[in-house]
């Protein structure tokens, strides 16, 4: 799965460096020059991180971050700002604005590989490649194998297979387990955005994955939390088990 991040910067040899240590790395740069065409680029394709200068030619980069995170559809995009500043009022307005992390000017590359790697873990760890076990369920992402331990046994385990789209949804749903999830942003993150397919699409999988986890008595893991969407939970919940026989 190619990791894509959007490098925000008007000084052309900074943004070679950078985009060459990135593919360097196995992520895909692509470059903006000022926040006018980085703003295009978000609303064609979202990418999984921004690195975002400080000090662009048309808007700052902190006003660039603030309306990212204004937008539901950009505001849980990964931001780390580059800055030449060092002062410690800056960095606080940087976080405050929504960065997840900053990078002072000058940096060595495998700092900023290393800052990327740990804000993508943290931030988006469903394009890890870590092996996530919760609920009694274990999945990898490398194999997409999915496997199951039943609860009074911790020695046999079973395979559960998977459609892909199911198989991504379980992984996404088990990597931010406890978290709600609305249809619109399942859509977003698993499917694409400005992918055309309907909401309901995201429910008719859902279903599907719960038929393959009713098999092991672990449906109840996906729930349904009504009116807002759904979440992955190992808390075994009454209320979303009579919200799943509705819907
Ligand atoms: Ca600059």
């Amino acid at each position: 799965m190619s990791i894509t991040v959007l490098v925000v910067e008007d000084e052309p040899a900074i943004q070679e460096l950078i985009s060459y240590n990135l593919k360097k790395s196995g992520l895909t740069p692509v470059s903006a020059m000022n926040a006018e065409q980085a703003t295009v680029m978000v609303n064609n394709v979202l990418p999984d991180l921004i690195l975002l200068d400080w000090m662009l030619p048309d808007s700052s980069g902190i006003e660039f971050a603030r309306q990212l995170r204004r937008n539901t559809r950009t505001q849980s995009i990964p931001i780390i700002m580059l800055t030449a500043k060092t002062d410690l009022d800056d960095k606080v307005t940087g976080l405050e604005a929504g960065a997840d992390d900053y990078i002072t000017k000058p940096f060595s590359p495998r700092e900023l590989i290393a800052r990327i790697k740990a804000v993508l873990r943290r931030r988006a760890p469903e394009i890890s490649e870590e092996i996530i076990e919760a609920g009694g369920l274990k999945i990898d992402p490398t194999t997409h194998r999915v496997f199951a331990y039943p609860d009074d046994r911790d020695d046999e385990h079973t395979e559960v297979k998977l459609g892909p789209t199911e198989f991504h949804l379980l992984h996404f749903l088990m990597a931010h387990k406890e978290r709600v999830y609305t249809r619109t942003q399942l859509l977003d993150r698993i499917w694409g955005d400005h992918v055309f397919i309907e909401d309901r699409t995201v429910d008719v999988h859902i279903r599907r994955l719960r038929k393959v986890l009713e098999k092991i008595g672990k449906d109840y893991l996906v729930q349904t939390v009504r009116g807002t969407g759904y979440r992955f939970s190992s808390e075994y919940n009454m209320n979303s088990e009579e919200q799943q026989q509705q819907s």
